[in-house]
C-alpha cells in the first residue's frame, strides 16, 4: 500500500475583487466623431456594442455609411494643411495633452476596455492603457524632431491617413496608429473594430478635451464593409492596417496601382523556443504569458511552443500544473487571469481549430474550470503530440490554445520556428547569451524576445516579416510610414 500523503495541501482561494464601474462616464449612444464633434450617421446604421462576458449591450454605436466616410475624409483633408503648418513643438503639445488625459482617465478607460472586449481588467489597467499613454508621450517628443528620426533628411507629412484597427487591443492599437500619424503632421480617419469601438470613442472625447483642432482626428466605427469602403475611397494618402492576413491582402489588392503607401501589421503563429539550458520555471511563466495573455487574442502570441526534447516532459508537467492555477472568469475581477472570448464568431473559430487538432491526432488537454453561464469562454488548452503539418501548428488560432512541438538540436529549432508563412515574433529561452544571439539572427521574425515574452515599449519598433506584414510601428521607425522623405 502506498504511504499516505501527509503534506498539507494549500488551496489558494481568493475573494472576489471586482473593479468598480461606478466612475465610468459612458453615454448610452455614440455618434460618429467627425470634424471635432459627434454626429448622427447620414447613411450608416446603429448597432449595440456587446459585453462578451455577459452578452449584454454596453452602448449603442453608430456605424459609418459611404456619405459619412466622404464627410470624414473631407474634414481630414480640410484640416490637414493647417495641422501640418503648425510648429512641431505645438503639435507635440496636443499629443502630450492627450497622453496626460489618458492617464487621468486611466481607470475608466481600463474598465470600458474590459467591458467592451472581455480582457481581464488587470491587463487593461497595467498594459493597454499605460502603453497607449506612452505612445502619445513618445511621439509627442518626436513631433519637432522629425528629420532626426529619418536620418537627417527633410521630411513632410503624407496627408490624410486611413487607419483600421482590430479588436484585441482597441485603445492601444488606436494609439499606435494615431500618435505617429499626428506627430508627423497628418490627419486621420480611424476605423475601430466592430466589436470594440468604445475606447476609441472615449479617445475622441479626450481629443475634444485636449482642444485638438477639428478635423485632425475622425473616429468612424463600422464592420469590415466600412473598412473596405474607407480604403477604396478617393482622398486618402496613406493606409495603415492592423488585422488578419487575409484582409491585409485584400487591402493591398485594392490599393494596387493607386500609389497610396500601405503599412500592414498582420497575423502570426509565433514560436516560443525553450532550450534545455533555460531557467525552466521562468520559462513556464513566459509560456503562460505568451499564450494566455489576453485569452491568446494576441497577434504575436507564442502559440507554437518549441521545447527541446530532453526537457519536454518536465516543461509540459510544470506548464500543465501552472495552467491549473489560472483563474478564468469575470474580466472586471482584478484576480482574473483569463477573461472572455471577444465574440461568438471568434469562439466558433477557436472551437473549430481545436476540433481539427483532435481529429488530426494531437493530444488535447484543457483545464477543467467552471465556465460562466453567459458570455463566451474557452478553457486554457494545451496540445501535445503535434506534428508540424497539423492545422493547430500552422494556422493562427487566436485563442488560449498552445501547441507543443519538440526539437533535438539548435538547427532543428530554427528550422521548425521558420517553418511558417508568418514571421511576426519569437521567444528564446536559454541561459547562454551567445546561443540567444545566434538563434535570434537566424529567425525570420520581426520581434525576438530573449527570456521574456510579450514585452512592448513605445520606443521599440514592432512589425512583421513574410505574411505577418510590412512597415514598423513604435519608436523612430514608426515615423517613417507617415512621412515623405526627401
Ligand atoms: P480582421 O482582419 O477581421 O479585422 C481587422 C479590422 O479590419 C477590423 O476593424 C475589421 O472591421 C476590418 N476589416 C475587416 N474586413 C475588412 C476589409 N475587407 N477591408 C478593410 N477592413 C476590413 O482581424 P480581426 O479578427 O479583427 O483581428 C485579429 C487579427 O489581427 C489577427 O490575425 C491578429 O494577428 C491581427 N493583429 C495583428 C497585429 C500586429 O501588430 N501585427 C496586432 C493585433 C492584431
Amino acid at each position: 500500500m502506498a504511504p499516505a500523503d501527509t503534506r498539507t495541501r494549500i488551496v489558494w482561494d481568493y475573494a472576489p475583487a471586482p473593479e468598480s464601474a461606478d466612475h465610468v462616464r459612458l453615454r448610452s449612444r455614440y455618434g460618429l466623431f467627425i470634424d471635432g464633434d459627434f454626429r448622427d450617421p447620414v447613411d450608416g446604421v446603429r448597432v449595440d456594442s456587446i459585453n462578451p462576458a455577459t452578452e449584454e449591450p454596453v452602448a449603442e454605436v453608430a456605424q459609418a455609411g459611404e456619405a459619412d466616410l466622404r464627410a470624414a475624409i473631407g474634414a481630414a483633408r480640410e484640416a490637414q494643411p493647417r495641422w501640418a503648418a503648425l510648429d512641431g513643438l505645438e503639435r507635440g503639445k496636443y499629443l502630450f495633452r492627450i497622453a496626460r488625459l489618458i492617464q487621468e482617465r486611466a481607470r475608466e478607460l481600463a474598465v470600458v476596455e474590459s467591458m467592451d472586449g472581455g480582457k481581464p481588467v488587470r491587463e487593461s489597467r497595467d498594459v493597454d492603457v499605460p502603453l497607449a499613454a506612452a505612445h502619445f508621450f513618445h511621439y509627442a517628443g518626436w513631433a519637432d524632431k522629425l528629420s532626426f528620426g529619418v536620418g537627417g533628411r527633410p521630411a513632410t507629412p503624407l496627408g490624410v491617413a486611413a487607419q483600421i484597427v482590430p479588436w484585441n487591443f482597441p485603445l492601444l492599437m488606436a494609439a499606435w496608429k494615431l500618435a505617429p500619424a499626428l506627430a508627423c503632421g497628418n490627419t486621420a480617419v480611424l476605423k475601430p473594430a466592430e466589436t470594440t469601438p468604445l475606447t476609441a470613442l472615449l479617445l475622441a472625447e479626450l481629443c475634444q478635451e485636449a482642444e485638438l483642432p477639428a478635423g485632425v482626428v475622425q473616429i468612424v466605427p463600422g464592420d469590415g464593409s466600412v473598412g473596405a469602403a474607407l480604403v477604396r475611397r478617393p482622398g486618402i494618402d496613406k493606409v495603415a492596417f492592423t488585422g488578419s492576413t487575409v484582409v491585409g491582402k485584400d487591402i493591398q489588392a485594392a490599393l494596387a496601382g493607386r500609389g497610396v503607401p500601405l503599412t500592414l501589421e498582420l497575423g502570426g503563429k509565433s514560436a516560443n523556443i525553450v532550450f534545455e539550458d533555460a531557467a525552466l520555471d521562468q520559462a513556464v511563466e513566459g509560456i503562460v504569458n505568451g499564450i494566455f495573455f489576453n485569452q491568446g487574442h494576441v497577434c504575436c502570441a507564442g502559440s507554437r511552443l518549441l521545447v527541446q526534447e530532453s526537457v519536454a516532459d518536465t516543461v509540459i508537467t510544470k506548464l500543465w500544473e501552472r495552467m491549473g492555477r489560472l483563474r478564468l472568469g469575470d474580466p472586471l475581477d482584478k484576480n482574473t487571469d483569463v477573461g472572455a472570448i471577444n465574440s461568438a464568431e471568434q469562439l466558433a473559430r477557436i472551437r473549430a481549430l481545436v476540433a481539427a487538432g483532435e481529429e488530426e491526432g494531437a493530444s488535447r488537454r484543457s483545464v477543467a474550470c467552471e465556465l460562466p453561464d453567459r458570455g463566451w469562454w474557452f478553457e486554457p488548452t494545451l496540445f501535445t503530440e503535434v506534428a508540424p503539418a497539423h492545422r493547430i501548428a500552422v494556422e493562427e488560432i487566436f485563442g488560449p490554445v498552445a501547441s507543443v512541438l519538440t526539437f533535438r538540436t539548435q538547427a532543428e529549432a530554427i528550422e521548425k520556428a521558420n517553418n511558417s508563412t508568418y514571421g511576426l515574433a519569437a521567444g528564446i529561452w536559454t541561459d547562454k547569451g551567445a546561443k540567444a544571439f545566434e538563434v535570434a539572427s537566424a529567425l525570420q521574425a520581426g520581434v525576438v524576445w530573449q527570456n521574456t515574452y510579450n514585452h512592448f515599449d513605445s520606443s521599440a519598433a514592432f512589425g512583421g516579416y513574410k505574411e505577418s506584414g510590412f512597415g514598423r510601428e513604435g519608436g523612430p521607425a514608426g515615423l517613417r510610414p507617415y512621412l515623405r522623405v526627401g
